[in-house]
């Protein structure tokens, strides 16, 4: 008979132990289970209203929708709301304030008071419904974006998933270049002059380096740069220029967005193989139709361009620009142009973005299209198709509720009364009923 040692007397205690410490380390892994349930739910994909959905979201992720309600679960109950997936805008600055179009930021604040508004405008945007966000340069704030998306993203802050592109790149004298300033003074640039081709290519290794997810380019010059007489742009790269940035980007696996208003610059970039043309308010119509051969996504940001922007006083230059760009718009819808929603807030107060889909519609799309412009169309753009943009199984939890349903009066996008990302509640219905807290109420 085997004699027993102390060893073996200890093992089922160890076992008993080991087994323990399993299951605590499972019981902490395995995901909140939430559902959500609501009167409607818009279904961009389809494009239609599905009536009384049931969503069942696991961790951050959705697991079903329609499926059955698994027992133990949290229930969200929204009542007479219409769910729609989380919006995205695809242009904004959350690191600008309407203040700093007046004054340039980079004389009057330090890039930490600008970094400290950063975190108030975004919890601003993700209240006004929009979880994801391309924010497409700090504009002087140096990588204070970089800081705002990782900050976000380890739960220090609440805000919308950001994809940064730090500085944008533009040449001396030209975008985003301050004019009108002391030589002698050595005032910070909120762009990167590159004025070379080698210039660009340098640069764009630097934003990789400290955390860019996108390349912001500037091919054309702004509006002080536009000619009075004909609104021709200011065109500030060559097509050369745009192929060597589009490869560099390619190598780190980035995409190119290029401001461009129209004119040579903007055929440039939608040539030389830019992702997406920003603005573009006077486009001519051989831009847009090559814009669909080759796939280019296009951000009209009209908010930023319209006298209730009140960015200065409207004048006969302002005015024709935007008579400019709805003509361009409905030429762009017409060709078949992918349009994706982004404002260029920042421009204009943080949290009111959602006037942009009111323009939209205005100027000639219904409201599902515009509505797919801030979900579907905008996911494609950032190649995310898989994890936002819809109500489907595997995406993000990623769920707005609005009251109203925005496919018969688009204003209705405007009533969030819920806002969901990756599974946490940031803005709940007073009254809702729910089993289990959240830590974000
Ligand atoms: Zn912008």
């Amino acid at each position: 008979m085997k004699k027993l040692t102390i060893d073996d007397c200890r093992l089922p205690i160890v076992t008993a132990a080991a087994a323990l410490a399993a299951a605590l380390t499972l019981a902490a892994q395995a995901p909140k289970i939430i559902v959500v349930r609501a009167a409607r739910m818009l279904d961009p994909v389809a494009g239609r209203i599905v009536a009384t959905p049931t969503i069942v979201i696991a961790g951050d992720r959705i697991q079903s929708v329609g499926g059955p309600t698994p027992s133990g679960a949290t229930a969200i109950d929204l009542g007479d709301l219409t769910l729609v997936p989380g919006l995205v805008d695809a242009h904004t600055h959350n690191l600008l304030q309407p203040e700093d179009e007046i004054t340039p930021p980079v004389f009057t604040k330090s890039q930490a008071y600008r970094a400290i508004e950063g975190v108030a405008a975004v919890k601003k945007n993700l209240e006004a419904g929009f979880t994801t966000m391309r924010d497409l340069d700090s504009e002087g704030a140096g990588f204070a974006d970089v800081a705002l998306r990782d900050a976000i993203n380890k739960g220090v802050v609440p805000g919308p998933r950001l994809l940064v592109a730090t500085y944008a790149l533009t040449i001396t004298a030209g975008h985003m270049n301050l004019t009108g300033v002391n030589p002698d003074l050595n005032v910070p640039d909120p762009a990167t002059l590159t004025d070379s081709r080698d210039a660009m290519i340098a640069e764009i290794r630097r934003e990789v380096k400290y955390g860019a997810d996108w390349i912001k380019l500037y091919a054309t010059g702004t509006l002080r740069h536009v000619n009075q007489q004909t609104l021709e742009p200011l065109p500030q790269v060559s097509l050369d220029d745009v192929k060597a940035v589009v490869a560099e980007a390619a190598r780190w696996r980035k995409d190119v967005a290029a401001h461009a208003y129209g004119g040579i610059g903007a055929r440039n970039a939608v040539e030389g193989g830019v992702r997406s043309i920003e603005h573009g308010w006077i486009l001519d119509d051989d831009t847009l139709r090559l814009m669909v051969q080759k796939g280019t996504f296009w951000c009209p940001t009209l908010s930023v361009f319209r006298p209730e922007a009140g960015i200065g006083t409207p004048d006969e230059f302002s005015r024709r620009v935007v008579e400019s760009h709805k003509r361009t718009f409905q030429a762009g819808m017409k060709a078949g142009v992918k349009i994706v929603f982004g404002t260029d807030v920042g421009g204009f107060p943080h949290g009111t973005n959602n006037r942009e889909f009111s323009y939209m519609v205005e100027y000639g799309m219904t409201p599902l299209e515009a509505i797919r412009s801030a979900t579907t169309r905008a996911a494609e753009l950032l190649r995310m198709e898989k994890d936002i943009g819809a109500i489907a199984p595997g995406h993000y939890a990623d769920l707005i509720a609005v009251q109203g349903d925005p496919l018969q009066n688009i204003e209705a996008i405007k009533n969030v009364r819920f806002v969901m990302k990756g599974g946490e509640v940031y803005v709940r219905p007073a009254g809702t009923s729910r089993t289990s807290p959240s830590q974000h109420d």
